[in-house]
């Protein structure tokens, strides 16, 4: 039993919390462990629903390039390059970030995810990993990809200890064959995961899946069973008025990146209001950090705020429920019950300094989580009721930033 002692709830009540085997609960008896907040600020871990985590390492590849040449000059080939310890060395970087700036939780999808599960478990953020799976449409490697992912995702599973959880990645529907989408879905099945996929990013992606099957990417899911409950739909610009209501009718997740759909100039804004106003369940993600260029929860909770007030009014979208898509939305959409700091809910839990500049003066908190914070006011982290971070500082930072960079120069040099 863990006592977090003293907190301030962002509604203003002063009280103690209790955590028992990685949950909330009402109230405890004899505490092993006693926190005392001294009136900090409890906020829910922050879920990121879109990342690409190993992606740290790329910080920065190919500014200013547009989409097309970024991906075949700038980050394809470094990505082709990349072995076990560059993308271990990015994802503990990346989860040293998450950790710095609130997030408990991410949805990944990249390379090596079974390997990935030791440096995360290591971390101890929780998250969910999707090998990514891109066949190109070559019926051979998919052959050899449905022969390999069920592996990782086994090995996911067996590494994982319950925080850690596997999900089908496939990469979007112009990288991936009917055949693969289709399998995909029964993979998930199979295993019991959810399914994360890019969808409808650009105009050009809806435009050239309407002309070659008729039907947006969003309807063309649905016809091959990928748009369910537990599938989170990345990006999702460009929708018709039709995918919104099969979204809706569906019960799956979209992911608003507002931040790299900005950076890539990907048009939109994503439709928000007329998605959350449908039953969708809206979350938020960064997507990696080649294109954010940061892992920053707040930064992206900021931004997907502002972005919504532009284009449909100051009054359309409250902090809360900005904050909510950040939080308990997300862990919805990936299945797991947390992102409220309620009895039953995972342990999983910022404590913000609300003497910081950025949260003074307190008129409106819930405000100043979404709309002025800087990190550096996150002093405390807990996922699972197990502390990663205490007093601002989390354990072998500067070795994982010197690892980082050294495994950074060591990929570019490869390529000299
Ligand atoms: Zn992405």
């Amino acid at each position: 039993m863990l006592l977090v002692r003293d907190v301030r709830m962002l509604d203003g009540r002063i009280t103690d919390l209790y955590v028992s085997d990685g949950v909330f609960v009402s109230e405890g008896d004899a505490s092993d462990e006693v926190i005392d907040a001294e009136r900090s600020l409890a906020v829910p871990g922050l879920c990121n629903t879109h990342t690409h985590a190993a992606m740290t390492l790329l910080r920065g590849v190919g500014e200013g390039m547009e989409l097309d040449r970024w991906l075949n000059e700038a980050i394809w080939p470094l990505e082709g390059r990349m072995k076990k310890r560059h993308i271990e060395a990015g994802m503990r970087l990346a989860c040293l970030e998450m950790i710095r700036t609130g997030t408990t939780l991410f949805n990944d999808m990249y390379f090596m995810e079974d390997e990935m599960t030791s440096v995360v478990r290591d971390m101890g953020l929780r998250a969910v990993l999707g090998e990514g799976l891109i066949d190109g449409f070559d019926m051979e490697k998919l052959e050899r990809e449905q022969r390999r992912i069920p592996g990782v995702n086994a090995e996911i599973l067996k590494r994982g200890g319950g925080l850690v959880m596997p999900s089908m990645s496939p990469h979007a529907v112009y990288t991936v064959s009917q055949e693969g989408l289709r399998w995909s879905r029964e993979e998930a099945d199979r295993i019991g995961s959810g399914t994360h996929i890019h969808a409808s990013e650009t105009e050009k992606e809806v435009h050239d899946w309407i002309e070659r099957t008729g039907r947006t990417p969003v309807r063309y899911l649905d016809d091959l069973g990928l748009l369910q409950k537990n599938t989170v739909l990345a990006h999702a610009v460009h929708l018709s008025d039709g995918d919104i209501s099969l979204i809706a009718k569906r019960g799956a997740s979209v992911s608003f990146n507002a931040i790299s759909n900005m950076k890539l100039a990907s048009g939109g804004p994503m439709r928000f209001r007329d998605l959350a106003d449908a039953g969708t369940n809206v979350t938020i993600g960064t997507d990696g950090a080649a294109s954010n260029n940061s892992l920053d929860m707040f930064q992206a909770m900021k931004v997907s705020s502002l972005l919504v007030r532009n284009r449909y009014g100051a009054s359309s979208v409250p902090p809360g429920e900005i904050l909510r898509c950040a939080t308990v939305n997300g862990y919805r959409a990936l299945g797991i019950k947390g992102g409220l700091i309620e009895e039953g809910y995972a342990a999983d839990m910022l404590l913000v300094d609300p003497k910081h500049y950025s949260m003074t003066p307190g008129h409106d908190l819930v405000s100043n989580i979404v709309h002025s914070i800087s990190p550096e006011a996150v002093r405390f982290s807990m996922v699972n009721g197990v502390v990663l971070m205490k007093d601002g500082h989390v354990p072998d930072a500067e070795r994982i930033v010197d690892m980082a960079q050294e495994a950074a120069m060591d990929l570019i040099q490869e390529g000299v």
